[in-house]
């Protein structure tokens, strides 16, 4: 990568988004934004899943949804978004990842950024096929304890079983990463959250990514777009 921490750091701290269907990379690359620029990951999966195991009434709701592969209400998402933005940690610049994925939570991201004078920076856009995704999402996994992500076929541990940035050995795959949940997760994302490329291209915010190629390169382009966003 060519852009310095610095570069960002000094700057406002950004308010990004990651667009992309499932297994395009956002995760693997808002991790990699987070540890680079010290800018914090918001994944609302992770929220969600989170509140699932908690057994919380937003978690029991959401449980079913997510099994199914549609998208949780736009209320839970949202609610769920507002309090972790509210949290002291989010004033380093956020990334967003897997949020917003229907116009209306765009819209609530707008006014919930408004409330503390702020807007998006940048939206990025990671472009992938269909095909491909499908075969990435089958064969992936992370690590139980950091978070970290393997891929049967594109990234695996130095160790069989065992992490590389933690040493744990808990590997675990997602309930709703299976071929059936994935087939209705794509269309999921190409009726409700493909229109916000239309919509952050229009305010001027986007910037396409081709994110077919290996992890490190994909990283290098989606660092500098973020390096121009925050000097923009
Ligand atoms: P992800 O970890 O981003 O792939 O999300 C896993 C699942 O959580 C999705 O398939 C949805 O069911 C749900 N989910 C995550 N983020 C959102 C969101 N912004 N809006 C609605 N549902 C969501």
């Amino acid at each position: 990568m060519t852009e310095s921490k610095t570069d960002v750091a000094a700057l406002a701290p950004p308010v990004l988004i990651l667009l992309g269907p499932p297994g395009a990379g956002k995760g693997t690359q808002a991790r990699m934004l987070q540890q680079r620029y010290g800018l914090v990951q918001l994944s609302t999966g992770d929220l969600l899943r989170s509140a699932v195991a908690e057994g919380s009434e937003a978690g029991k709701a959401a449980d079913k949804v997510m099994k199914s592969g549609g998208l949780v209400s736009d209320d839970i998402v949202i609610a769920i978004l507002r309090d972790r933005l509210a949290e002291p940690d989010t004033t380093k610049g956020v990334i967003l990842d897997g949020f917003p994925r229907t116009t209306v939570q765009a819209e609530a991201l707008d006014d919930l950024l408004a409330e503390s004078g702020q807007q998006i920076d940048a939206a990025i856009s990671l472009e992938v096929d269909d095909e491909a995704m499908v075969h990435r999402i089958a064969g992936r996994y992370s690590c139980g304890e950091c978070g970290e992500g393997y891929h049967d076929s594109f990234k695996q541990p130095k160790v069989e079983g065992v992490c590389d940035v933690c040493g744990a050995t808990n590997m675990k795959r997602r309930a709703d990463d299976n071929a059936e949940t994935v087939a209705e997760r794509l269309s999921a994302y190409h009726r409700q959250t493909a229109p916000l490329i239309t919509y952050y291209e229009k305010r001027g915010a986007l910037q396409r990514i081709d994110a077919m190629g290996p992890i490190d390169e994909i990283a290098t382009t989606v660092s500098r777009a973020v390096s121009k966003a925050a000097k923009d």
